[in-house]
């Protein structure tokens, strides 16, 4: 995890007041919710293909025990082999197993947040694997050492002259390259880069039970080819990936190209079955499954509904909180909505309760996620988890539960201004940060009332 995650949130909750981030973030998600807005058109009843969405996936994760050991068994006998991780430390000793038996040096991998989850470039980087990602965006952020900062688009919040920077920094670039020709160089810098790379690692959109189907989507063909010129396929997938059948493909791929980028179908969808027979493909595919406590999300009966999301990021664009925070300031990997849910059940509420503040309950989050997960009620539930498992922050509490008393005597709200002012510096200011206090009115309400009423 990154550095002090609740210090993290604190200092980047300043972003609010920085009107350039603002207006940035602010245009780019607005151009999501144009997409979206445009590609919705295509469906007749898009409610009763989310309710349709929401029922497949929530029946996979009330069967998720047998589809799991369903989809070893097939993809074990299409010659592929299925590795179970506890933990990310077990994913990544896998991985790293794996370079040394190939002798690789280095490895490309895809745009994933379960990658990112196990940290996996900073693991490669410390044993002096060299990490080439594949997706334009990526790329871009790895030479300018940032991280990304949406789920599907994770350069958002670079501007066309950020990029191309970051871009005439690391190579010879013309400075005023216009953003076509910089993708052209980004994807050509690609494939140099991926060409003799013999291990491609990749997140997975889906795993089909019944015949052990690795499903990936993308709009790059980056995935398809930097997998079909490596000899090896390591695919990590959390345990909830997993669905029946190829069936319920015709309702969720379309789905998450609508809700990611506003397209009826994104540009390249795959389905992998295991190691190549012959010709072109790699010579050796595993599968990580990935636990890393998401049992433990499951045991939570109302928030494992959270482990249906189809990561199209829909939720993070609309969120008014990303918008004004960005995506660093939540100090996790799964940033927005789905992340302030899922992580501090997965990785503990004690460190990661400040994300129940990270939400404003306006439920842009529930109207647009195509799988209706009810975001607002599953934060509302970690809030009384916090609550009831007393690991909020008691200042806060105490304060609150002061305002209270305070607030319900008529006496004391008429209290004399520098009393109120003086309770607000003392009580109120250090959880405020570095903002202004807002200001009393000089006269109380009953004050101004009796005057107005003589
Ligand atoms: S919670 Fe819903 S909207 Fe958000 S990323 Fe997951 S599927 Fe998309």
């Amino acid at each position: 995890m990154m550095s002090d995650p609740k210090t993290t949130f604190k200092e980047g909750c300043a972003l609010a007041f920085d009107e350039e981030h603002w207006q940035k973030i602010n245009y780019s998600t607005g151009c999501c919710e144009q997409n979206f807005a445009k590609g919705k058109v295509n469906y007749r009843n898009l409610e009763l293909e989310k309710q349709r969405a929401y029922t497949l996936r929530n029946k996979s994760l009330l069967g998720l025990e047998k589809l799991l050991v369903d989809f070893e068994t097939h993809f074990n006998e299409n010659g592929g082999k299925v590795l179970w991780a506890r933990n990310a430390d077990d994913a990544l000793t896998m991985i790293y197993d794996l370079i040394r038996k190939e002798k690789a040096n280095a490895i490309s991998r895809s745009n994933s947040t379960v990658l990112d989850e196990i940290e996996l470039n900073g693991f490669l980087g410390k044993k002096n694997i060299r990490v080439v990602e594949t997706q334009v965006a990526r790329f871009v952020l790895q030479k300018g050492q940032r991280r990304a900062y949406h789920p599907v688009a994770p350069s958002i919040h670079l501007s066309k002259e950020e990029n191309n920077a970051i871009l005439t920094e690391s190579f010879k670039l013309k400075p005023d390259s216009s953003a076509k020709q910089m993708v052209n160089f980004v994807r050509h810098q690609v494939g140099i880069e991926t060409q003799d790379v013999p291990i491609c690692i990749t997140g997975a959109n889906f795993l089909l039970s019944d015949t052990g189907g690795v499903v990936l989507t993308e709009n790059e063909g980056n995935i398809l080819k930097s997998t079909s010129m490596a000899r090896v396929h390591i695919v990590v997938a959390g345990i909830a990936k997993v669905i029946p059948n190829i069936d319920d493909l015709s309702v969720l791929l379309p789905l998450t190209s609508l809700h990611a980028t506003g397209q009826s179908m994104a540009a390249f969808n795959s389905i992998t079955f295991g190691p190549a027979k012959k010709g072109n493909g790699p010579e050796q595919m595993y599968v990580i499954l990935l636990d890393n406590n998401r049992s433990e999300l499951l045991s939570h009966e109302k928030q494992r509904k959270v482990m249906s999301c189809l990561h199209c990021g829909a939720c993070v664009s609309v969120c008014p909180v990303y918008k004004n925070v960005g995506g660093y300031t939540y100090g996790t990997h799964h940033i927005g909505p789905v992340g302030t849910v899922m992580t501090p059940l997965m990785e503990g509420l004690e460190d990661f309760n400040y994300l129940n503040s990270a939400c404003a309950l306006c439920g842009k989050c529930v109207e647009i996620c195509p799988v209706k997960i009810p975001l607002d009620d599953l934060i509302i539930e970690n809030r009384h988890l916090a609550i009831t498992e007393k690991t909020g922050n008691s200042r806060y509490d105490a304060l609150l539960k002061t305002m209270i008393w305070n607030c319900k005597s008529r006496k004391k709200m008429d209290s004399p201004l520098f009393i109120k002012k003086l309770q607000l510096k003392r009580f109120f200011a250090p959880l405020w940060g570095d903002k202004a206090l807002p200001e009393f009115a000089s006269k109380s309400f009953s004050q101004q009332w009796r005057e107005r009423n003589l």
